[in-house]
């Protein structure tokens, strides 16, 4: 199985997937467009989300850092008067550490996060999906900004007049993804950002061209008219799309084959451009991730 990932929404339907098979059996090509250079480290925000969670040290109250790590780093550099972008805790920065040497050595992304993932001992399969350098650039009323200081630095506040990726265009997928999707048939797009988190996945190139011709199932990460959490609403306005499970649907376009809405929408079904299928998509408990992977892969079962 293949799933593409973000950093909140799909890694909790991972937790149930995960229970229902192998992690050797999962594969999860995840976004890269909101990494950013903290101290001289790549933090890879949605990939150590997915990394830690194989791992089995995520803390996933927050949905990023690891459970009961510290913070002594980030408090030391603040009393010299650097404040981090982003709170990185000192057993996360490890990590950050570990990949930057290796990539500072000629490494790729994808080789630096294969290593990690063996370090750690995860049994899945965690890809990047490019190792092209991407950002996500927000264009807000006080001028262009990386998606991280729209979101962690303002909280998401300011206003979006719209927003691109900067180096897409160059991003290509590796071998590694590449032989990931030749040897896959079943394709999950879990509930992640459309814009920011499955938009970049899905703009590398030849992305859309592979998956058209795979059995793809996305779950929405919006109920009726808006987002369980984060700023997809805004950022979906922002591109013209409808802020509703349809507008989901309209961002992918025709790869998709069925998309999983949550049974309290109230969207007609008719308005989705593809078969639409209702659960309950509100992960608010592990059981109720592992059911709803359970309906995803009911469903692969039915084409
Ligand atoms: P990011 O990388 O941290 O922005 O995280 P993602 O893009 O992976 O996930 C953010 C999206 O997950 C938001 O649009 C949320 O609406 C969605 N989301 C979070 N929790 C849930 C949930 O329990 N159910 C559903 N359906 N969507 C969720």
């Amino acid at each position: 199985m293949i799933v593409l990932s973000g950093g909140t929404g799909t890694p909790k339907l991972l937790q149930g997937l995960r229970l229902l098979i192998p992690d050797e059996k999962i594969t999860v090509i995840v976004n890269t467009a909101e990494d950013i250079t903290v101290s001289g480290n790549l933090v890879t925000p949605d990939l150590d989300t997915v990394l830690y969670l194989f791992s089995g040290q995520l803390d996933d109250a927050k949905w990023w850092g690891i459970k009961n790590d510290t913070f002594h780093t980030y408090h030391a550099l603040k009393k010299l008067g650097i404040s981090e972008k982003l709170m990185i805790g000192d057993t996360d920065r490890a990590a950050h550490i570990f990949r930057s040497e290796l990539m500072g050595k000629g490494a790729s992304l994808t080789e630096a996060t294969l290593q990690l993932s063996m370090r750690l001992g995860i049994k899945a399969r965690i890809l990047p999906m490019c190792d092209e350098k991407v950002d996500t650039m927000i264009n807000t009323l006080q001028g262009l900004v990386h998606f991280q200081d729209f979101w962690v630095g303002a909280r998401g506040e300011p206003e979006v007049m719209g927003l691109h990726i900067e180096g897409i265009e160059g991003a290509k997928p590796s071998e590694e993804v590449l032989e990931a999707l030749s040897s896959e048939d079943n394709v999950i797009i879990g509930p992640s950002n459309p814009i920011t988190s499955i938009g970049p996945i899905l703009a590398v190139k030849g992305m859309r061209k592979i998956l058209a011709q795979k059995k793809v199932i996305a779950v929405s990460p919006i109920i009726g008219d808006s987002p369980v959490s984060g700023p997809a609403g805004k950022l979906m306005a922002a591109k013209g799309f409808p802020v509703s499970s349809a507008g989901v649907a309209e961002c992918y376009g025709d790869i998709l084959d069925a998309m999983v809405i949550d049974q309290r929408d109230t969207a007609n079904e008719r308005d989705s451009p593809v078969r639409t299928v209702r659960c309950d998509t509100l992960m608010t408990s592990i059981e109720k991730s592992k059911a709803l992977a359970g309906c995803v892969l009911g469903l692969f079962g039915t084409f």
